[in-house]
C-alpha cells in the first residue's frame, strides 16, 4: 500500500501548486477523506459538503456499495475496450436501460459530461445530415471544442474561437425564441431541464414539452443535457420525466458511477445507433466504471434517493425562504439543486461558509449553489441552515 505522502493542508497545497495547471481557482484547503455528506481536510477540520463533487457525489462519499463494487471489480478486470464484450458492461446497460425514460434505446458510454455532449452533437449531425445546433443563453455543456461551442458564457468561449460552425444561442425558457431560430437546417436543440452553472434556473412548466414539439415538427433532434440534473438530483432519476418529455438524445455523466469518471449518450430507439466506426472511446464502457455505475444506480433506486432529494430540497427551500435572509433576493431550484440569488457577489459568502464548515458552489457571479449529496441527513441540513443564517442575515 502507498502511504499518504503529505500530512498537512499547508504541505499539500505547497506541493500541488508547484505543478498544477493553473486553470483552477482553489479554495486553500486539501480535502483528504469523505463519508456521506461529510468531508475532512488534511488538518482534520470537518465540513458539510454542499459541493457534492460538483454534482458527481449524489450518493455521498465512500458509499459502501460503490466501494465494494470497485474493490471487487479491480481484482477482476479494469480495462476492456468495446471491441470486446464484457460482463459488467452488459449488466450495466441492462440496468440503465430499465431505469431510463421509456423509449431510450442505445447507449454510447464515455468518461465525462463534455464527451457525452460531443457524442450527442456528432450523432445529431450524423443522423439528420444537417449542420446547425440551437443552444441556450446561460447554458453549460462542457469545455471541449464541440461542447464549448454550445456553452454560452462568452469568457469560456471567446479565447478559443473559431469553435464549431453553426451553433447559435437563444434565451432560455422562451419558446418563441426557439420557434424563431429553428429551421430545416437545424440538427438539434440542446437544453438543460434546469440550468445549473447558469444560475440554477428551472425551466417553466410546459417549456420543455413545447421545445420537443418544435423539434418534432422540424425534424430536429432534442438533446437533453442531464449531466447535472440526472441520477435523482431534482427529485426523479432524470429531471426530464417530470416534464413528460422523451428526449431524442439524453446526455448524462457526473453522478452516474458513484463518483468514478463516466458519461453516456442515450439514443432514442427510433433513431437506431451510431454507424459502424463513426465514433469511439478507449476508456468508454470500461468494466471498473460499469461496475461502480451499476452499484450506484442500484443504491439510488433502492434507497429512493430521488424522493429523498424532492423532500429534503422542498423543505430546505421553504426554510430558507421563510428565513427572509437580508442578503438573499430569491431562493429557487429543483430537488437538491438549489440556488440562492444574492444581492451582492457570491465569492465572500463562499469564504465565510467555508470558515464555518460548509462547502458550497457559485453559479455565476451572484448565485450561491447548494449541491449536497442526496444522502445528506436532516441534522446536517439543519446545520447548513444555521450557518447560512449567520452568514446571509
Ligand atoms: C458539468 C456539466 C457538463 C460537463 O461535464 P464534465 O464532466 O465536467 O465535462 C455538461 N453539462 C452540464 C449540464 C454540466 O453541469
Amino acid at each position: 500500500m502507498q502511504s499518504a505522502p503529505f500530512q498537512s493542508n499547508a504541505e499539500i497545497i505547497h506541493r500541488e501548486d508547484l505543478r498544477t495547471s493553473g486553470t483552477y481557482t482553489k479554495r486553500g484547503i486539501a480535502i483528504v477523506r469523505g463519508f456521506g455528506a461529510t468531508l475532512w481536510d488534511a488538518d482534520g477540520k470537518r465540513y458539510i459538503d454542499c459541493v457534492g463533487g460538483q454534482g458527481s457525489a449524489n450518493l455521498g462519499h465512500a458509499h459502501p456499495a460503490v466501494v465494494a463494487a470497485i474493490q471487487h471489480q479491480a481484482t477482476q478486470l479494469i480495462s476492456c475496450p468495446e471491441i470486446f464484450h464484457n460482463d459488467q458492461r452488459a449488466a450495466y446497460l441492462d440496468a440503465l436501460g430499465a431505469a431510463m425514460p421509456a423509449g431510450m434505446g442505445r447507449v454510447f458510454l464515455c468518461n465525462s459530461g463534455t464527451e457525452a455532449v460531443e457524442s450527442a452533437l456528432k450523432f445529431a449531425r450524423l443522423a439528420t445530415g444537417r449542420p446547425n445546433i440551437i443552444a441556450m443563453m446561460r447554458g453549460f455543456h462542457g469545455r471541449t471544442m464541440g461542447a464549448l461551442s454550445a456553452t454560452y458564457e462568452p469568457k469560456y468561449r471567446e479565447p478559443f474561437e473559431p469553435l464549431i460552425a453553426g451553433v447559435s444561442h437563444v434565451p432560455y425558457d422562451r419558446i418563441e425564441a426557439v420557434a424563431a431560430a429553428i429551421t430545416e437546417q437545424t440538427a438539434a436543440v440542446i437544453v438543460e431541464p434546469v440550468q445549473g452553472e447558469g444560475g440554477v434556473r428551472p425551466a417553466s412548466l410546459g417549456y420543455l414539452a413545447a421545445v420537443a414539439a418544435l423539434c418534432a415538427q422540424h425534424g430536429a433532434l432534442l438533446i437533453v443535457d442531464e449531466v447535472q440534473t440526472g441520477f435523482g438530483r431534482t427529485g426523479s432519476l432524470f429531471a426530464i420525466t417530470q416534464a413528460g418529455v422523451t428526449p431524442d438524445l439524453l446526455v448524462m455523466a457526473k453522478s452516474m458511477a458513484g463518483g468514478m469518471p463516466m458519461g453516456a449518450l442515450a439514443i432514442h430507439e427510433r433513431l437506431g445507433g451510431f454507424a459502424p466506426a463513426s465514433h469511439g472511446s478507449t476508456f468508454g464502457g470500461n468494466p471498473l466504471a460499469c461496475a461502480a455505475a451499476r452499484a450506484a444506480l442500484s443504491a439510488i433506486l433502492t434507497d429512493d434517493l430521488s424522493a429523498a432529494a424532492a423532500r429534503k430540497g422542498a423543505a430546505l427551500m421553504q426554510t430558507l425562504r421563510a428565513a427572509n435572509l437580508s442578503k438573499v433576493r430569491e431562493v429557487r431550484g429543483a430537488g437538491l439543486l438549489i440556488g440562492l440569488e444574492l444581492k451582492e457577489r457570491v465569492q465572500p459568502t463562499l469564504v465565510a461558509l467555508m470558515e464555518r464548515g460548509v462547502l458550497a458552489l457559485p453559479a455565476g457571479p451572484n448565485v450561491l449553489r447548494l449541491l449536497p449529496p442526496l444522502v445528506i441527513s436532516d441534522a446536517e441540513l439543519a446545520e447548513v441552515v444555521t450557518v447560512l443564517r449567520a452568514v446571509l442575515a
